[in-house]
């Protein structure tokens, strides 16, 4: 079978490899599709995933072995398969029900920092019992099944925050993860959803999304004014998702949108280094900053539920489909990437 193995910076092969095999407690699932996520992209130009692996880690396929001892699954079921792993008892964050946070979790999670991934036509599960493998309900399109690592990220984000149903929501950020956001904001009864982005442009698919503004915070002059003139009171939004993983929204999130005494769910990772961040005037206000990481078993299984039922739905998300042969050159190295959301890598192709 064909896979994408990653060798380190810059370097991606499409090698021949041999079929994976089931062996107990093990599953082999063709993959469908697997989801290009920002992380593989940063794996591919910065290293920030171990090498030698075959990448991909949002992966949506169909059983085709099922080791023995293996419950639940049957040749032919449809699959979803994603991270985080966990041990599922060993550690006091899956003991409390918070697998997404397991200490030995990613180490397990395949195509990021475990076993080989699903940038390939064929992969092996190897402990089914501790990783993330769900059942596709019927009804659902495997590529909207795909995007389970972008939209359940916000829903994970949005249910860490104290949100109540008519709170005003502010989303800084417009990538898939803060399309999301707003469109899980709205289902979920917010008053206002307020979007802020830095290109115009997109503003259109966002309303489409449900964000009932949305303000440029390049081009606006007083962010704060713009944004309690959105929400419709003097205070600030309610509820605030910092969605772009960025110093300038992170700035913007705590000092400009947040009413004081509320959250910022810091959703989007921050990876550079914050050198403008200066809390004096943000500790008076009581602003709390609450991390928010991937997401549950239980929440993948809301959000399948909310697409089985039309709750949610996610036009124009994925952009491109691509081929193992293409995957680096239309995906994975640095060019301008304006215009495109989500790209899936369709191994059959
Ligand atoms: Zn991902
Ligand atoms: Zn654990």
């Amino acid at each position: 079978m064909k896979a994408g193995v990653f060798y380190g910076k810059g370097d991606l092969r499409i090698e021949e490899r041999p079929m994976p095999h089931a062996g107990a407690g093990q599953m082999v699932v063709k993959i469908d599709y697997c989801g290009v996520c920002g992380t593989d992209v940063e794996a591919y130009n910065y290293e920030i995933v171990k090498p030698v692996i075959v990448l991909g880690h949002e992966n949506v396929g169909t059983v085709y072995e099922v080791g023995e001892g293996v419950t639940g699954f049957q040749v032919g079921d449809k699959v979803l398969c994603g991270p985080p792993s966990y041990c599922a008892e060993h550690c006091s964050s899956c003991r409390s029900g918070r697998p997404n946070i397991c200490d030995t979790g990613f180490a397990r999670t395949a195509g990021i920092g475990g076993p080989d991934g699903g940038y390939a036509e064929y992969m092996l599960i190897q402990d089914v019992a501790h990783t993330m493998v769900i059942h596709i309900p019927d009804g659902v399109d495997l590529k909207d099944a795909v995007l389970f690592d972008v939209i359940c990220v916000s829903l994970h984000g949005l249910r860490r925050s104290n949100f109540k149903l008519g709170d005003t929501v502010a989303v800084s950020g417009t990538g898939p993860i803060g399309l999301a956001a707003i469109q899980l904001a709205k289902a979920a009864g917010a008053r206002t959803v307020v979007a802020i982005g830095t290109n115009s442009k997109k503003f259109p698919l966002l309303k489409e999304y449900g964000a009932d503004y949305c303000i440029n915070a390049k081009e606006c002059e007083d962010l704060a004014a713009e944004v309690r003139k959105a929400v419709g009171n003097p205070d600030g939004a309610d509820v605030t998702l910092e969605c772009a993983g960025n110093q300038p929204s992170l700035l913007n999130c705590i000092h400009h949108i947040a009413k004081n005494g509320s959250q910022v769910i810091l959703v989007g990772i921050l990876g550079e280094p914050l050198d403008k961040l200066v809390l004096a005037p943000v500790i008076p206000r009581e602003i709390d900053l609450i991390s928010s990481f991937v997401y549950t078993p239980e929440e993948i299984e809301i959000y399948l539920s909310m697409l089985a039922t039309g709750k949610i739905k996610f036009p124009k998300m994925v952009t491109d489909e691509v081929s193992l042969d293409e995957v680096v050159e239309k995906a994975l190295d640095r060019k301008d990437r304006t215009g495109q959301l989500k790209i899936l890598l369709n191994p059959s192709l």
